[in-house]
């Protein structure tokens, strides 16, 4: 299992063959899991999220405001030459997922939360702009 580096995310729609910007790409969007999720409003949420970062194989992004949770792994249906093996059947999830906006092709996420301390120092970042932009007012 892949630990947290930088690496691909979200579920995409290819077979290496059919779509032209894919070519060259090991399916990147094909690994690791990614899911919306609501920004941590309180405590209680900030402290479900510090849980989850402890895990090695999952990391928090946020993506022009919008936060996700990232499971690291890999789809059952790629296969060993990274090639769907469901692509008639591929979800649509997949189907909506193409070059260039994803992966292959640079940094898809503003912010990268990898352990429960990345979390907490970007959420007194956050806590620290907002008081001095309220200050200058
Ligand atoms: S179903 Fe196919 S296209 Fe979708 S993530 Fe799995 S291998 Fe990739
Ligand atoms: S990450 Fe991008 S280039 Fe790579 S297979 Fe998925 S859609 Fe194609």
């Amino acid at each position: 299992m892949a630990r947290k580096s930088a690496k691909g995310a979200s579920r995409a729609a290819t077979d290496g063959r059919t779509k032209p910007g894919c070519a060259g790409c090991p399916a990147l969007c094909c690994h690791d899991l990614v899911m919306p999720i609501p920004k941590p409003k309180d405590r209680a949420d900030v402290e479900e999220l510090k849980w989850d970062l402890q895990y090695d194989t999952v990391r928090v992004f946020i993506t022009s405001h919008r936060w996700h949770r990232l499971i690291e792994g890999r789809c059952i249906y790629l296969t060993r030459r990274n090639l769907c093996r469901i692509y008639k059947d591929r979800p649509q999830r997949c189907r909506r997922h193409n070059p260039p906006d994803c992966e292959h092709y640079g940094e898809y996420w503003d912010v990268m939360l990898n352990t429960p301390e990345e979390l907490e120092a970007y959420l007194d970042k956050e806590k620290r702009r907002r008081l001095a932009r309220r200050r200058k007012r």
